[in-house]
């Protein structure tokens, strides 16, 4: 005997948009490019603690940056695109190319006259939270 078809075909899911994360937060982004923007913002400035929530204790700007070179968080993402615009320099993450973007090519960032915050984008300038 057989069967017959005729249920109606089930809708087919809409093309699911690649969304780009963070891998420091659960945020996704629709634009490539507002993943480095939002680190800057909302991880890059507060050094306080290690971005991917390890237990070390961060007291300085400095031990921040080791300790990110060296982090073994699960949650690192082996992001080979953490590479220096201006110099053949590449960075295990977004964090550490933003830190050395802006040690190393102080003339490429854009600082805010107010609260002298640097920047390695225009926009993140006119973005950031002004402290005063
Ligand atoms: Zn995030
Ligand atoms: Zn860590
Ligand atoms: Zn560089
Ligand atoms: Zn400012």
């Amino acid at each position: 005997m057989k069967e017959f078809h005729n249920a109606p075909m089930p809708p087919r899911p809409r093309l699911q948009m690649t969304r780009f994360p963070c891998d420091m937060c659960s945020k996704t982004f629709v634009r490539k490019a507002s993943m480095p923007e939002h680190v800057e913002l909302v991880h890059f400035s507060d050094k306080t603690s290690c971005p991917y929530e390890c237990e070390t204790k961060i007291d300085s700007e400095a031990v921040w940056v080791t300790h990110l070179e060296s982090c073994e968080s699960p949650k690192i993402t082996a992001n080979s695109e953490c590479v220096c615009q201006f110099c053949p320099g590449v960075f295990r993450n977004t964090l550490l190319r933003i830190d050395h973007h802006l040690r190393e090519h102080g003339e490429k960032s854009y600082s805010c006259c107010v609260c002298k915050g640097m920047f390695t984008l225009p926009n993140l300038l006119q973005k950031h939270n002004c402290r005063y």
